[in-house]
Formats: C-alpha cells, structure tokens, sequence
C-alpha cells in the first residue's frame, strides 16, 4: 500500500517555539518513517501581514529549517520546500479564488483574530484575507491526506476540504480529500498566560533559547494572578507553569506533589518556577545539541532546502497539470 502523505508548515516570521513542538513537530517527527512528509516554509504566507519588511521573512527560512533539523526531522525521510519557489502553488490558489465567496472568508474565526491582533484596521490587505485559499492550494498541491496542525489551523482544513469537494463536484475527481490530524496539546498558551504562544505575541519561549533566556522567561511567567503569599492557596489549573511541566517534564510523581504543594499554599511560585527553568532546560539539550551539528553549516542547509524545493516542484506541476486538464485549460502543452 501506498505510503499516507502528510503535508504540514510553519510561517519564517520568527524561530520556533515550545507550542510549535507540542502542536506539530513532535507529532512530524513520530510520522517521517511511516509516511510521506512534505514540510512547507510559507513565505509567501508570511508576507501576507509582512510585506513591509520581507526581509523579517526571508531572513528566517533557514532558522526554520535548522528548527527542523534540531527537533530531528531527518532530510532523508522529509521534503522541506520554500512555498515562494513553487510557483505551481500560486497558480493553483488562482483558481481557488473562485471557488469562495467572500462573506465565507470573513466568518473564518481564526482569522477574525489574527486581524485584530495585527491592528489592521479598515485596511485589511487581500492577500491576508485570501490565504486560507492558498493554503488549500499549499496541500492540494501535494495531495496530501494528512495535515497535522494546530486547533488554530482547523477551520484553515475545513475551508480546504470545502474547496476540494467544489473543485471535484464541477470539474471530475481531481483532487485528494485531506484531513486535520490534531495534536494532543493542540494549543499552547503563552507565558503571559494568553490562549496561544505565538512567535507574533512576544510570549514565546523559542527552541533555540539559551539557558539564560530560558530562566529570563520562565522567572516572568504569569501564574496564578490571585496568588500574592506563597502561603496562599495557588490555581493549578489553566496555571502555565503546571501546563509546560505536564507537558515537558517526565517527573510525573514529582509534579504531583508539587501541585498537591501549591494548591495548599506549602510552595512559592519562585521554586515552582526554578523546577520548571530545569526540566524545560534537560528537554531543550537534545535539541540544542542537534542544532549544533548543523548551525554553521549554510552551505548544507540550503542544499537540503533546495533538493527538497525541486522535488515539491515536480510534485505540484502534476497536480497543477491535471487540474488544468480537469478545467479543460490545458489548451497549448
Ligand atoms: P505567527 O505568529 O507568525 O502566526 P505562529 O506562532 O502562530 O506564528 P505558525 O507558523 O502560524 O506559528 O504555525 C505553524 C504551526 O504550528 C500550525 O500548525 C499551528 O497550528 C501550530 N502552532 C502554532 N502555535 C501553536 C501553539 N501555541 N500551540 C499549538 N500549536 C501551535
Ligand atoms: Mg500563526
């Protein structure tokens, strides 16, 4: 039987973070042997909201691919393509274009938030409006089955399963169906105690973090805002601190007890916080390391960025070709 594809991305507006991990590249690590991975740096994305300073996303496609290689995505196993060298990829969000009415785009709640964060105003550009389109062409293009995300990225999938539905409907069986495979901690807050951590909101903690900044940011943690005395009762629960130890440490018996502690008012937020900088620390070194064999080596990144590009390339031309045949608009080639 015929390998699963997976197609999954990231925006190069910044390095990545603790909620990228538990969202998604944990769960693409676990998948490279048993599947077809196909791993997108959306730049041409990331210019949707950047386009005044491209050079914010140009600058960190390779720190997101060494990201990639530092959490252990193997080049062998995966193809990490550059979304901006694939013109395939716009060609197909073209024709996607029509297949959506505009009121839809406007209802997308993921979306709704992202411009208020981004203070857009009435000036709203296009493009950001329409990338739910042209993520639908990011994995049509690949005609991937799977596409393992975060709970922000869902109605992004839906828009695109409607999308491949339509296109099937009026033009023949063309394109692949895909589904949303969600992770277990499908949303990260932040450590300002916001609903997400994103690269955007400034309370991220980057897998590149060195121990200082580590310590830096884990000491600045939001917790319980009630709690003033360590002598008082502290709420574990939607607590971050509590939330990245569940999730980051394996010392299940001891976090136990901690809770227990600080549910009883027997602990201080600071010794909570210095057994969090430690256990975060002991999960970052693996990575850490990884990122070591390759960070100064460009010449080998790019090289791995740019095989994996011209392998998505072939594969989005045939998608491209057989929708234009689909269309019946493969009037000369
Ligand atoms: P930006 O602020 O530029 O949008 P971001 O931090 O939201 O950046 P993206 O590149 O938009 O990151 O997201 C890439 C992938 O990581 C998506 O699948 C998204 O669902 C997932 N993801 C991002 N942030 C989190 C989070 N805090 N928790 C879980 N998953 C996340
Ligand atoms: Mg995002």
């Amino acid at each position: 039987m015929a390998k699963k594809r997976i197609l999954t991305g990231d925006r190069p507006t910044g390095p990545l973070h603790l909620g990228h991990y538990v969202g998604s590249l944990e769960e693409r690590v676990k998948l490279q042997k048993e599947t077809e991975e196909f791993i997108l740096i959306a730049d041409v994305q990331a210019l949707t909201d950047n386009f005044k300073t491209p050079e914010k996303v140009s600058s960190n496609v390779r720190a997101v691919a060494l990201d990639y290689l530092s959490v252990g995505l193997d080049p062998r196993l995966v193809t990490i393509v550059v979304q901006s060298q694939i013109p395939e990829i716009a060609e197909l969000t073209v024709f996607y274009l029509n297949l959506v009415h505009f009121g839809r785009l406007l209802q997308n709640p993921t979306v709704k938030t992202e411009i208020k964060q981004k203070n857009f105003g009435k000036e709203i550009p296009v493009g950001f409006l329409a990338y739910p389109i042209s993520q639908a062409a990011d994995i049509t293009a690949f005609q991937a089955n799977l596409v393992p995300v975060g709970e922000d990225q869902l109605p992004m999938l839906e828009l695109t399963r409607e999308i491949v539905r339509k296109f099937n409907r009026l033009y023949g069986e063309t394109l692949v169906l895909p589904k949303a495979v969600i992770s277990k901690s499908p949303r990260l807050v932040g450590t300002d105690g916001k609903e997400k951590m994103s690269k955007s909101l400034g309370n991220a903690i980057f897998l590149c973090d060195s121990y200082d900044e580590l310590e830096r940011k884990v000491m600045h943690m939001y917790t319980d805002p009630n709690r003033i005395h360590p002598t008082d009762p502290g709420r574990v629960e939607g607590n971050p601190v509590f939330s990245y130890l569940d999730l980051f440490s394996d010392k299940k018996d001891e976090i136990k007890e901690l809770k227990k502690r600080y549910h009883a008012g027997k602990v201080g937020d600071v010794e909570v916080k210095r057994f969090l900088v430690e256990e975060l620390d002991k999960f970052l070194d693996p990575i850490r390391r990884r990122r070591k064999e390759f960070e100064n080596d460009h010449k080998k990144i790019d090289k791995i960025i740019r095989e994996g590009t011209e392998k998505g390339k072939q594969v989005a031309s045939e998608t491209l070709y057989e929708v234009k045949k689909s269309m019946g608009i493969n009037y000369l080639f």
